[in-house]
């Protein structure tokens, strides 16, 4: 499982927005992209005219950065969105929606996707009752994942983080506060589902990248 372990506000400088990768920091004014929003590198302040590729490209980094997926996975799920009877664009989305740990994120479990991610790899979740440590599996409607119920330290961790959690539960997603917490998957995620943070997202720029 490969992971990024460079300075992640620099991925945030590439792409000019804000990625939110790094949970409560994001929303302080510490951003690096609040504090100095220039491209990463000696001669980042020569942000130059983006070409129409170079466009497309940097719409497809940002969907990738966002949701922590690298360039072979994200092929694979490229791939599944074009045979879907879907939009592709909109497949796409959904797809990035469903990982779980997407999930836990929304679910307001964890602070950040990389944190999630790192909760879900350290075996702190089951999925339909099974142990579960692949944060990029693809869940589907009413799969539930929950915190490990033998695990006091997940279920403090994960207490913890619901306490200070602020965004809101989506539509596609069911919280339950009983105890250990957990949450379902109502439906397959819709355009309409997509994070408020990446709403803005230009897909048909990423299908046309993606299909050269
Ligand atoms: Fe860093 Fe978060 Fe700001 Fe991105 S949004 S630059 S990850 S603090």
């Amino acid at each position: 499982m490969g992971r990024y372990l460079d300075a992640v506000c620099k991925l945030c400088r590439r792409e000019g927005v804000k990625l939110y990768l790094k949970g409560s920091r994001c929303e302080s004014p510490k951003c690096a992209i609040d504090r100095r929003n220039t491209p990463p590198g000696m001669h980042g302040h020569r942000r130059g005219k983006l070409s129409e590729y170079g466009m497309r490209l940097r719409e497809k980094q940002r969907l990738k950065r966002f949701y922590g997926v690298f360039e072979k996975q994200f092929r694979r799920y490229f791939a599944i969105a074009s045979r879907s009877p879907q939009n592709t664009g909109e497949a796409l989305l959904s797809i990035m929606e469903r990982r779980l740990d997407n999930v836990v994120y929304r679910l307001g479990f964890a602070p950040s996707r990389a944190s999630a991610r790192q909760l879900v790899s350290h075996g702190h979740f089951t999925v339909n009752g099974i142990a579960c440590d692949i944060p990029s599996r693809l869940l589907r409607p009413n799969d539930v994942v929950a915190v490990k119920a033998n695990r006091p330290r997940s279920l403090q961790l994960v207490k913890l983080n619901l306490q200070s959690a602020s965004n809101p539960v989506p539509d596609f997603l069911e919280r339950s506060s009983d105890d250990p917490p957990s949450g379902r998957l109502l439906r397959l995620p819709t355009r309409s589902d997509v994070d408020p943070h990446i709403e803005d997202i230009r897909e048909q720029l990423i299908i046309e990248v993606s299909t050269r």
